[in-house]
């Protein structure tokens, strides 16, 4: 009778095997722990304890798949954290990427310096794919009002999945950017957008989990991956100046989308921000609403 594998040498096995393909090992923890359906703190207090057959079957099969294909972790268990909460995740959404917490963490900080206590306060996420940044501003800032737009029915299902599964107050609209905004009179106080703004020219140079799995329309926005910054600007013109934009962007486009910016607004505060790995990685705005 053969024994069952323990689970610190089933995980050893599997990070070993992902070094050796060039993947990263943390897979082989958050898959291990996905198939035996356990919390995080169970999963590290049983380690010593048999893997069972059927769970060490579904495990390697999907260490294999993710070693060969490249298909993201996130799709292979159907979620992703962000912010500390889960969200569910499939084909049709932008997979979240740590950075755009620090998008979201400005966001936050932008709001209270903005919103003035008890004042309607009116914040719209476009392109918003899974939700991830306006179902975590509209459940970390409860006073205010959150839209989000998409252009992909398909995402906003997955969106609207996660909002009603987190409990979050948000309207989703459908539509490209922010014409569902314009077309349904909404006054924004702060615009904030994670768009597409890859080059269509770098595709070749993305990873395989990203170029084969991520929804091509959330990652490319044209010839030098600026063209989400230009219609978002030019569509707000016709809705009144908000206070405030944030954009996540690309880490050599800071200069790019700040000039995109103040051409439009020529009044406004534009500031290119750096995040944790000191790569820029996000534009705000604040507008100066006299001038505008
Ligand atoms: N940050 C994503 C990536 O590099 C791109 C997402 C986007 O274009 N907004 O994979």
């Amino acid at each position: 009778m053969t024994t069952q594998p323990k689970q610190h040498e089933v995980l050893a096995k599997a990070v070993s095997f992902l070094n050796k393909q060039n993947r990263e090992p943390r897979v082989a923890h958050i898959l291990l722990q996905h198939h035996l359906n356990v919390s995080r703190a169970a999963f590290y207090a049983m380690m010593r304890d048999p893997v069972p057959e059927h769970v060490l079957d579904a495990f390697i099969n999907d260490i294999k798949k993710h070693a060969e294909t490249g298909v993201p972790v996130q799709h292979l268990t159907g979620q992703a954290t962000f912010y500390g909460r889960d969200f569910t995740v499939n084909e049709d959404v932008l997979i979240p990427r740590p950075e755009t917490e620090e998008v979201v963490q400005q966001a936050i900080t932008m709001t209270h310096e903005c919103a003035e206590q008890n004042r309607p306060f009116t914040i719209v996420d476009v392109g918003t794919g899974s939700g991830v940044i306006a179902i975590t501003l509209a459940l970390e800032l409860p006073e205010t009002t959150v839209y989000a737009t998409d252009i992909s029915q398909a995402a906003l299902t997955v969106a609207q999945k996660n909002a009603h599964q987190l409990q979050a107050h948000v309207t989703f609209l459908e539509g490209d950017f922010l014409q569902p905004i314009i077309d349904n009179d909404i006054l924004p106080n702060l615009v904030i957008a994670n768009p597409p703004y890859i080059p269509s020219t770098s595709v070749a140079a993305l990873p395989d989990t990203v170029k084969h799995f991520d929804p091509a329309c959330a990652l490319f926005a044209g010839k030098d991956g600026l063209a989400a910054y230009r219609t978002i600007m030019a569509q707000s013109k016709d809705i009144p100046a908000p206070e405030a934009f944030i954009f996540e962007i690309g880490h050599d486009q800071g200069e790019a989308v700040q000039s995109l910016v103040r051409q439009t607004y020529p009044a406004s505060d534009v500031t290119v921000h750096r995040d944790l790995h000191g790569k820029e990685r996000i534009v705000t705005a604040i507008l100066h609403k006299s001038t505008d």
